[in-house]
């Protein structure tokens, strides 16, 4: 990429030191000649580039008001999706493990959807005009692997799982199935207890891919608006670096946010590394799964990606500080054994499934409250101790359903930063502020 057609606006931080944007709303000329035209009258960061990062930048450029100009920059050291968010395993539905409708799970669920339709949208639409393609995103991949997700009832939640079905949300409904109901959806699925929760609407995304049209979209809302994003592939150490360039910086780091050393050993969150193995199923072998077959929830879950290819998950290995997401040999043989037991009792035919690879992610565990575990929003000025113009705000915590999370939470944080109101956040995702002082 030519640095210097795409370097920022004059203004803004001294890119010169820094590496150049990766992507950016559009190709500029030199930023001196457009020093006049383009002074955005408010500039803020965002560090990390996963889930909440990218749903903080979409919602920051939908909800500021027509007549400013904003300019955000991202900042991502792996690039887009290059942390846990990249790494899931791309499940979604409003649910607990026993079927509980979750805090706000209604709102959740119904902003992520519109954050998938806004990014099927952006890659639609290149896809229709016959843009060149670019290195983020292929057009012809489908974001949404599959709908439908079966839970069969075990021993240890036959009860409870009866009952907190009765109350679900209607945009994402459940049903209640008996073995054969459930054979006839999965056949070969253990149902010992003659129960199965259904979620029709529920899906399997591929987060990458995902992630990569969102952020499309987040340039092609910043272009037809007259504002500005910019991706830049670089570390930040150190949140001072940043506190004199912008009007507020959010924080997204996901489980690396402790690194940070303003931050570290201040927040309430454990970190709990993930591992999932992609399997297939060897061309010789008969036993395909149907692609309008649902994916399967259990003490291991099966997000079956196509006919002969599933990813089964996931590994909780709590206090890990193993940020790669790549994946020794060992550490996946470990995975395999802890997971194939699990798998092959819920679908006994993936025993004949043959390991490919496994990838790896470290979640950022909240604690639990009595809401659940929530995600921990809120400006963070008073943490940090520093006294500057800037403002920092934080979304971190999204634990085990960050892509539940992130759409409702970003909503909320961008309307937090514009307004430069805490208030507007509901206390529940603040509290852990009052707990931890
Ligand atoms: C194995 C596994 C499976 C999962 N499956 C699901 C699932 O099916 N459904 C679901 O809802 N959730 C799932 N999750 C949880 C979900 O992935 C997380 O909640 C979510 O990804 C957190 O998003 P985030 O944006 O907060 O953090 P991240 O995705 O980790 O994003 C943080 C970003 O910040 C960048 N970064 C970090 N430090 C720096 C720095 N110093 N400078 C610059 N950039 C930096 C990283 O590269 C990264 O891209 C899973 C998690 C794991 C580990």
């Amino acid at each position: 990429m030519d640095k210097a057609r795409c370097a920022s606006p004059t203004g803004r931080r001294n890119y010169s030191k820094a590496f150049p944007p990766l992507c950016s709303s559009n190709c500029l000329p030199p930023p001196t000649a457009l020093s006049a035209l383009y002074k955005p009258s408010l500039r803020y960061a965002i560090l990390g580039a996963g889930f909440a990062g990218l749903s903080v930048a979409w919602h920051l450029l939908k909800q500021s008001s027509d007549d400013s100009r904003i300019c955000i920059d991202i900042y991502d050291d792996a690039g887009i999706g290059g942390g846990a968010s990249g790494a899931s395993g791309g499940l979604l539905h409003p649910y607990s493990p026993k079927a509980k409708l979750l805090w706000r799970g209604s709102e959740c669920w119904r902003e992520c959807l519109d954050l998938l339709i806004i990014a099927n949208r952006a890659v639609e639409a290149r896809a229709s005009s016959n843009a060149p393609q670019d290195s983020f995103c292929s057009f012809k991949e489908r974001i949404v692997w599959k709908r439908g997700i079966i839970r069969p009832a075990s021993q240890k939640n036959v009860d409870v799982l009866r009952e907190n079905a009765q109350s679900f949300s209607e945009s994402c409904y459940l049903e209640l199935l008996d073995r054969s109901a459930a054979q006839y959806l999965v056949p070969d699925l253990c149902v010992p207890l003659d129960l199965a929760v259904y979620m029709p609407l529920a899906m399997n995304i591929h987060p990458k891919r995902y992630l990569q049209a969102l952020f499309l979209a987040c340039n092609d809302l910043a272009e037809c608006e007259e504002r500005e994003i910019y991706l830049f592939k670089e570390s930040i150490n150190s949140l001072h670096q940043l506190s004199e360039e912008y009007d507020a910086v959010v924080i997204c780091l996901g489980a690396k946010v402790d690194k940070l050393p303003q931050l570290s050993g201040k927040l309430p969150l454990r970190t709990c590394r993930g591992v999932i193995a992609k399997l297939q199923l060897p061309s010789d072998l008969p036993g395909e799964y149907d692609h309008q077959r649902p994916s399967i929830l259990s003490d291991a879950w099966l997000a079956f990606r196509e006919p002969r290819s599933v990813l089964v998950g996931s590994t909780w290995d709590w206090n890990s500080k193993d940020y790669a997401s790549s994946v020794s040999e060992e550490e996946a043989s470990r995975a395999m054994e802890e997971l194939m037991p699990k798998a092959s009792a819920v679908y006994p035919p993936i025993r004949n499934w043959t390991f490919v690879e496994a990838q790896a992610g470290l979640r950022a565990m909240p604690p639990l409250t009595p809401y659940g575990s929530l995600p921990l929003l809120g400006c963070v000025d008073d943490i940090i101790g520093e006294s500057v113009k800037c403002r920092y705000w934080l979304v971190g915590g999204l634990g085990s359903r960050g892509l539940l999370y992130h759409g409702f939470v970003g909503k909320l944080t961008a309307q937090a930063v514009l307004s430069s109101n805490e208030s507007v956040l509901p206390s529940e995702f603040t509290q852990w502020k009052s707990i931890s002082k």
